[in-house]
């Protein structure tokens, strides 16, 4: 076992929070070393946020394809997915070596191994590929170690299911999926693999998907995502078993009843923290109940040396979420910004479902809990967006956008906006800082619309 020299900060995970962390602190003129296990860029590079986004395009072009006859546009378009998961790999990899340049630029040493903790809160013990281990000294250490998904016991689960890790490794369209789950991943997942020609099935263990969210957005979402033909089976109470014969796949349910025939069956059932290898209680570091690492509102863990950041602590599984945290972090270690935190309020989401969502701040249900019924005023909107005027249908079989503004209190301050819709991930940003400035609902209003645009609803609800 070897020394290497001190560090000012040694950051175990190479996502999104660790290397932002890590490339902050350089910045402010720390020494940093940053211990990655796999590929530079984590979930959100390498299986997540962005090769999902690639697939969502794709689902896109299907649609807008399948529309274009009722613009004058004739003919036909094969889709081969052989073709995008080659360029999407490859763009990938190009992501990987951008952040291996940018680490190297900002003068960071990069060390590929499993990091763990030791007995001394100053000390990382780093396991190599090769089998052997190196010793890092830090005077600060950060544990942006992420998450994994997880999946749920049941007969053939682990073995026949596959998780969003799995999808991107999928070298065809499956014919027919099964996709369990009832968040994000999900609802994305099923989305893409409809919209590209899969016959879909989504198996909610309860009675509807994005339970969590705005009733108007998980309502809106149920019926669209039956319009594009995806079909739900509720309160199944999730998969009892799955099993496998001439690679087809039969998804057995606990409430009874089969899907038979499948090709692939993903598991979107959640995500739990990566801790398992970090070596926690040598290190004085306790988790929450939840399982992930507990830290306060500093992202200072129960040891005083032992900072994190991220999936593997935060209950706000977002890309730019574990960013702002392990930024805010390095100016506060390395820049005496003594009050640098991040703020968990008021964070803008979209789920890129068919068709999109966007929100941001509390639902109306939350809104009365906290401020009372009759303080809060909720104003909605449901329309065909004007894409689908010239389209030679009934109005009630368009696509719906819906929206709708949460206000409370006497000036109405906007504290939820919720929206389903074409374009409804485009529009969320500026309304995400109008929030953060404490606008109200005449602040909305005085702004001029865009027209014609969706988004100009949001200017002009009554
Ligand atoms: P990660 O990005 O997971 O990075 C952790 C890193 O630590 C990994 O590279 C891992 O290999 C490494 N590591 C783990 N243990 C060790 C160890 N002991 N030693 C060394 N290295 C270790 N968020 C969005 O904002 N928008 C989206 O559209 C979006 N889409 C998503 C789609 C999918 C399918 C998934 C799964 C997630 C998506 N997310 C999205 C969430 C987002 O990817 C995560 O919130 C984000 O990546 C968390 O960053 P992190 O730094 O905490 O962890
Ligand atoms: P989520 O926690 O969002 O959703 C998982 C859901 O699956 C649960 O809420 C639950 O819903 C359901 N579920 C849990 N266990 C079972 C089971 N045994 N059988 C069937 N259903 C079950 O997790 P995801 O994995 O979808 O995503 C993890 C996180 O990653 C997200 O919360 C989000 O923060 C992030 N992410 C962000 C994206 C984005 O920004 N666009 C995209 C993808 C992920 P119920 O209780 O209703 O059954």
């Amino acid at each position: 076992m070897s020394t290497s020299p001190d560090y000012d900060y040694v950051v175990l995970g190479g996502g999104s929070g660790g290397i932002a962390s890590a490339r902050r602190a350089a910045a402010h003129g720390a020494k940093v070393a940053l211990v990655e296990k796999g590929a530079l860029g984590g979930t959100c590079v390498n299986v997540g946020c962005v090769p999902k986004k690639v697939m969502w395009n794709a689902a896109h072009i299907s649609e807008v394809l399948h529309d274009m006859k009722n613009f004058g546009f004739t003919g036909s378009a094969e889709f081969d997915w052989s073709f995008i998961k080659k360029r999407r790999d490859a763009y990938v990899q190009r992501l990987n070596g951008i952040y291996r340049r940018n680490l190297d630029g900002s003068g960071i040493t990069e060390v590929q191994g499993l990091g763990s903790l030791t007995g001394n809160p100053n000390e990382v013990l780093v396991t190599k590929p090769d089998g052997s281990t190196e010793t890092l000294s830090a005077k600060n250490v950060l544990l942006a170690t992420g998450g994994y998904p997880s999946f749920p016991p049941g007969d053939g689960v682990a073995e026949h299911a596959i998780s969003s890790d799995g999808f991107f490794e999928l070298e065809e369209l499956p014919k027919k999926a099964v996709v369990v789950g009832a968040g994000y991943i999900a609802v994305e997942l099923a989305g893409v693999l409809q919209a590209l020609g899969s016959d879909v099935t989504l198996v909610l263990r309860k009675n509807i998907a994005l339970r969590e969210f705005d009733e108007i957005i998980s309502s809106t979402l149920d019926s669209e995502m039956q319009r594009n033909g995806i079909k739900i089976l509720r309160d199944t109470g999730g998969v009892a078993s799955i099993s496998a014969e001439g690679g087809k796949k039969t998804v057995n349910l606990q409430a009874g009843g089969s899907v038979t025939d499948v090709d692939a069956v993903i598991m979107a059932t959640g995500r739990k923290p990566l801790t398992g290898s970090l070596n926690l209680e040598e290190g004085g570091v306790s988790l929450a109940p939840s399982g992930k690492i507990a830290v306060d509102d500093y992202s200072a863990t129960s040891s005083p040396s032992v900072f994190a950041v991220g999936d593997v602590c935060s209950n706000v599984e977002l890309t730019p979420m574990a960013i702002a945290a392990g930024r805010r972090l390095a100016d506060r270690l390395f820049n005496g910004d003594a009050d640098a935190k991040v703020s968990y309020d008021l964070v803008p989401t979209v789920v890129f479902s068919h068709p999109p969502i966007g929100t941001i701040g509390i639902t109306e249900a939350q809104a009365k809990e906290k401020y009372g019924e009759a303080n809060v005023k909720v104003y909605r909107s449901k329309f065909a967006n004007l894409w689908y005027g010239v389209f030679d249908m009934a109005f009630e079989d368009k696509p719906v956008t819906a929206m709708k503004l949460v206000t409370a209190g006497p000036n109405e301050q906007v504290v939820g906006v919720h929206v389903i819709g074409m374009g409804a991930d485009e529009m969320m940003q500026g309304f995400g800082v109008a929030m953060k400035m404490g606008a109200t609902k005449a602040d909305f209003d005085s702004c001029v619309a865009i027209h014609p645009t969706a988004s100009e609803e949001l200017v002009t609800m009554a």
